[in-house]
């Protein structure tokens, strides 16, 4: 079974059912299912085959939904990119990806066009209307161009799909993983479709369930948890083109949500916008986060201001992407990332790869069938990476002895203070844990005596608030090493466009 063949058998279950609602209109799973296919066709009778690499550039709209499973449906390979990446960082991908064609909206065709002579692979431009009423006559790359939406019109209903098996590759995530340039991580239709799949059997995402989709599509989590599980079930997905608390709240109530995903971020946003809105959540019966910490002091403000309930989980991309999830059948523990979703495997090694004591810090490896094939054309990094069928994560992690898991913070983030590990992330438990802090993040730099020293930067929501009380603070709550030895206020934390934020850039801050 791929995520596809699913959509089609959900779609002759449920013809009427909503499939997804967009600026408030409903689309149905059999006018979905159908889309899909006239795109499948078309695409093929424009030439491109099983196995082909088309690139995915488009915001969250119907437009994704639609373009991702009629590629995947003819067997192409989607390698979704987010549509603010600068040209160049384009350029990167579609060259080291062999993309043969990229489908993008028309507001995108610029930077493109600056590119186009770059990757003279690429063989066709599908470009949807954004309704900013752009001629597509007009742009250099006319020749090359397609309207998407005219695509869908003259696409055919009678389609012959390839023969397609569980091992083809289906997606290719460029993600940083830790060092150096984007690397290709290659997820089988059964990694995606099996993790799909478990999460939602694990969360109980159901056809009653109706999703906000606040998260950028072209991130994982998103893809996974938000589109994937709820349409593989004849659920709803409420698309949202851009997140914002306010937009957040309309579709809740309007469209009667039971469940959101979300960055810790967001989570943080909504609380600041719950005065008069605390009301918004009532229908929602679980809120998933992940992607990045759940500060403990934010989830318990979250929970009380909006009498929700929070469930953590943890992912990465190179997994398709969840490996663990606070159950909802049993105890949630505030600051865990839960435990292991059916069939994935979790569990905490040393340096040699022989998993440690339950309480003790190790490395998280990940196996199951969610698990990669590998990042395209990287053997090497491949191999570092999946050691003895272990996918390494590079998170360093601990568990307690009921089984639950608990990221420490990533590897290459610890702070080295006078030969004392110090973890960003209890530093910014403890920071959160201030009532006037709206957001923390920490970062080593060096220090002439103790080799690195712990440096923090925070957003407040009091103005009086000065460093001389916050240091007081940390003093109270933290070894003496770890209190920062320097707190900067901020008007906001630099992060990316999935709302992680973003330490990498406060370090080049720093630097410079
Ligand atoms: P990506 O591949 O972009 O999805 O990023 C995956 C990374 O996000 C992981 O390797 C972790 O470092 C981080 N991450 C995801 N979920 C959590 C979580 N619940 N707590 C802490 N870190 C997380």
């Amino acid at each position: 079974m791929n995520l596809t063949e699913q959509l089609s058998i959900t779609a002759k279950e449920n013809p009427h059912k909503t499939a997804y609602v967009f600026q408030d209109k409903e689309t149905s799973y059999m006018e979905l299912e159908e889309s899909v296919t006239k795109f499948a066709s078309r695409l093929q009778e424009l030439g491109y085959k099983k196995g082909d690499h088309i690139a995915l550039v488009v915001g969250n709209s119907p437009y994704y939904v639609i373009a991702l499973y009629g590629a995947l449906r003819m067997g192409a390979v989607i390698i979704p990119i987010n549509p603010l990446y600068t040209a160049h960082e384009m350029s990167y991908i579609l060259k080291n990806g062999d993309v043969k064609a990229v489908i993008t909206m028309d507001v995108l065709l610029e930077k493109f066009e600056a590119i186009a002579d770059q990757v003279p692979s690429v063989k066709h431009y599908i470009s949807c209307e954004s309704g900013a009423n752009i001629s597509l006559d007009e742009s250099p790359l006319s020749a090359k161009l397609k309207s998407f939406t005219q695509l869908i019109q003259e696409g055919n209903l009678e389609f012959d799909a390839p023969q397609m098996s569980d091992e083809d590759t289906a997606i290719i995530l460029y993600t940083s993983g830790t060092t150096g340039k984007p690397k290709g991580a290659m997820l089988s239709h059964k990694n995606i479709y099996s993790n799909a799949k478990d999460t939602a059997d694990y969360l109980t995402i159901s056809g009653e369930d109706r999703v906000i989709a606040a998260l950028p599509m072209f991130h994982v989590f998103c893809l996974t948890v938000s589109l994937n599980a709820p349409l593989m079930n004849g659920g709803t997905v409420l698309i949202m083109p851009k997140f914002s608390p306010q937009e957040v709240f309309k579709i809740a109530t309007d469209h009667k949500a039971t469940i959101f995903a979300g960055v810790p971020t967001m989570y943080n946003y909504l609380l600041q916008s719950a005065e008069g809105n605390s009301s918004a959540f009532a229908g929602i019966r679980l809120c998933i986060s992940g992607g990045a910490a759940m500060p403990v002091a934010l989830l318990g403000q979250f929970e009380k201001a909006f009498n929700a309930i929070i469930s953590e989980g943890y992912g990465l991309s190179e997994a398709s992407p969840v490996t663990c999830f606070n159950p909802l059948d049993q105890p949630r523990k505030p600051g865990s990332i839960g435990k292991s979703i059916i069939n994935v495997e979790n569990k905490v090694v040393d340096e040699f790869g022989e998993e440690v004591e339950a309480g003790e810090v190790g490395e998280l490896a990940v196996r199951g069938p969610n698990v990669m094939k590998g990042y395209y054309k990287l053997e090497e990094e491949t191999a570092l990476a999946l050691r003895d069928g272990w996918l390494h994560t590079g998170d360093m992690a601990r568990m307690d002895d009921e089984g639950y898991f608990y990221i420490v913070d990533r590897k290459k983030d610890m702070i080295l203070v006078g030969g004392y590990n110090v973890y960003p992330r209890e530093v910014e438990e403890v920071l959160y844990e201030h009532p006037s802090i709206a957001e923390a993040a920490v970062i080593g730099t060096p220090h002439p005596e103790t080799g690195e020293s712990v440096l923090s930067f925070v957003v407040t929501k009091d103005p009086s608030l000065n460093d001389d009380i916050l240091m007081e603070f940390c003093k109270m709550h933290l070894a003496k090493y770890k209190v920062p030895s320097k707190i900067e206020f901020m008007d906001e934390l630099p992060k990316n466009t999935t709302g992680k934020i973003l330490r990498k850039n406060l370090r080049n801050k720093v630097e410079q």
